[in-house]
């Protein structure tokens, strides 16, 4: 019966979109660039528990960069190092895909050893304008992994 649940998840992978399983930008933990690596912050992001955080300038749906947890490794909060500091001296580099990629492409993409965690965006021609890329939230390879197993992994 597990067997054949993972077969059809598997399956599925070729029809289902990043869109699908994504983490929407709202229920996002993201820092702003301007930010202050203090202890109120640090601790902010220790309690968050996740690993990447994206990092924003001005609005949300403007992700400027990554931090990784571990980049805080050897940073003291009584510094009070400004988190530009951090970003800039690892500068990792930022993975987007559209809201219509496939699964088993972006898992392609993921065991490929680009970043394991993407940026999901859409082309936006709604409205008067121009169209426009929004980005719409977050996908990494445990939303993918979660959709070949058909069940939730529960975090450390
Ligand atoms: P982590 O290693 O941080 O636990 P995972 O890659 O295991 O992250 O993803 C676990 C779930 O959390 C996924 O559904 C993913 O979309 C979501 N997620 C990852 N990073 C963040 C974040 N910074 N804010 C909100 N959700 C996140």
């Amino acid at each position: 019966k597990e067997e054949l649940n993972i077969i059809q998840g598997a399956l599925e992978l070729r029809t289902k979109t990043v869109e699908d399983v994504l983490t929407p930008l709202n229920d996002c933990f993201m820092l702003a660039s301007d930010a202050i690596l203090d202890f109120y912050t640090m601790s902010d992001v220790m309690q968050s528990g996740y690993t990447r955080i994206p990092v924003f300038e001005n609005e949300r749906s403007n992700i400027v960069d990554i931090l990784f947890v571990k980049d805080l490794a050897f940073v003291d909060p009584d510094d009070c190092t400004p988190l530009k500091t951090i970003t800039q001296f690892y500068k990792h580099p930022l993975h987007c895909v559209f809201n219509d990629t496939k699964l088993d492409a972006v898992l392609e993409q993921f065991k490929k050893g680009k970043s394991h965690l993407a940026i999901v965006q859409r082309v936006n021609n709604e409205g008067e304008g121009d169209p426009f890329y929004e980005v719409m939230g977050i996908v990494t390879l445990e939303d993918v992994i979660e959709e070949i197993i058909k069940s939730e992994i529960v975090d450390e």
